[in-house]
């Protein structure tokens, strides 16, 4: 990519900006100064998150450079010979004009570009709990920068080039086979696997929503029935092995199992009503048809083993197990996936 404005030298390294990049620093101001900022940190004047998002803005792009000046600042120290900084849309490209001899000096000079985002990511997190944990403009201005130089160093490692982490795994593998070439090869293999897992991932992203994986309209049981009858009237008569259930008013009460059925003394279950044995709504995950599919990745997993209710206004309207995450999954990554057919 090109550089079309100089910043100088820095420790003697030339260092270049791209356009890309400006308009990256500008997204982030923005989104920061009229959306994460305001939920964050509520009850500040409109002034004080754009002061606040630029600022972040920039500190963004300055961490950027930090973590490119250590590839090239150990690059030099290891007598390799470095051209330049150029920084641009995905981060920074450091330019070498010569190469590493040793696979040791390359595996370090790789490794201290993320490790230099990981640290900084920690210090923000430190320094914003330190000023107030949370609460305030201050405090969540610094969070977000502790969390945006983690998410970066943490991306750079997954072992894909052009990603540090492709790099890092070249060296270890030259490291341990003596054999430059065949480390290459090697890598490069691997990383098209993660490249190809990041584009599933990716994809799901972009393309499901949890309308398009639910079972919609699921059999909802009566929690005023018995133990005794939920088994003979909802699990036995289906292939269910979960059911969402509703209270007397028929609302949506919460969670059915049938590992909380099975918990239920036999000479109980006449007399046991599933109300005092279900996994309560607040314990079950919820989300909307809307939602990207990915958030359910990170669903909590209680009592309502892995399950999540699809709610519209309070009112149920499907249901989705883990079965259904892993059936997209496999989908999408043997690449027969169909393109969903618009979402709610
Ligand atoms: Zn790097």
């Amino acid at each position: 990519m090109n550089e079309n404005l100089s910043l100088g030298r820095i420790a003697g390294i030339h260092v270049g900006l791209n356009w890309s990049l400006l308009v990256v620093a500008a997204l982030i101001a923005w989104s920061l100064a009229t959306s994460l900022l305001p939920s964050a940190a509520p009850g500040e004047a409109s002034s004080a998150y754009w002061t606040a998002g630029v600022i972040s803005a920039l500190v963004f792009l300055a961490s950027l450079l930090a973590h490119e000046l250590a590839h090239s600042v150990v690059a030099m120290r290891r007598g390799v010979k470095v051209e330049g900084i150029t920084l641009w849309l995905f981060g920074g490209v450091s330019r070498f004009s010569s190469d590493t001899s040793s696979p040791g000096a390359q595996a370090l000079i790789t490794f201290v570009g993320p490790l230099t985002s990981l640290v900084l990511g920690a210090v923000f997190y430190l320094v914003s709990v330190a000023v107030g944990g949370g609460a305030g403009l201050l405090p969540a201005t610094l969070s977000w920068l502790g969390y945006i130089n983690i998410t970066l160093g943490v991306f750079n490692l997954v072992p894909a080039f052009p990603l540090d982490g492709g790099r890092l795994l070249q060296s270890l593998i030259w490291l341990r086979t003596g054999d430059r070439l065949r480390a290459t090869r090697i890598a490069a293999r691997i990383g098209m696997g993660f490249a190809y897992l990041l584009i599933a991932y990716g994809l799901a992203t972009f393309l499901f929503r949890v309308a398009d994986v639910m079972t919609p309209n699921p059999v909802q049981a009566a929690d005023t029935i018995t133990v005794d009858d939920a088994l003979h009237g909802y699990v036995l008569a289906s292939r269910h092995s979960t059911f969402p259930t509703h209270d007397a008013g028929g609302r949506l009460s919460g969670l059915l199992t049938l590992t909380a059925l099975k918990n239920v003394a036999p000479n109980a279950r006449t007399t046991t009503l599933i109300k005092d044995v279900i996994c309560p709504l607040d314990s079950v995950a919820k989300a909307s048809p809307t939602d990207p599919v990915t958030d359910l990745l990170g669903a909590s997993d209680g009592c309502s083993e892995g399950r999540t209710l699809v709610v519209v206004d309070g009112r149920l309207v499907g249901i989705i197990s883990p079965s259904d995450i892993n059936r997209l999954m496999q989908r999408s990554m043997s690449g027969r996936s169909q393109m969903p057919a618009g979402s709610a």
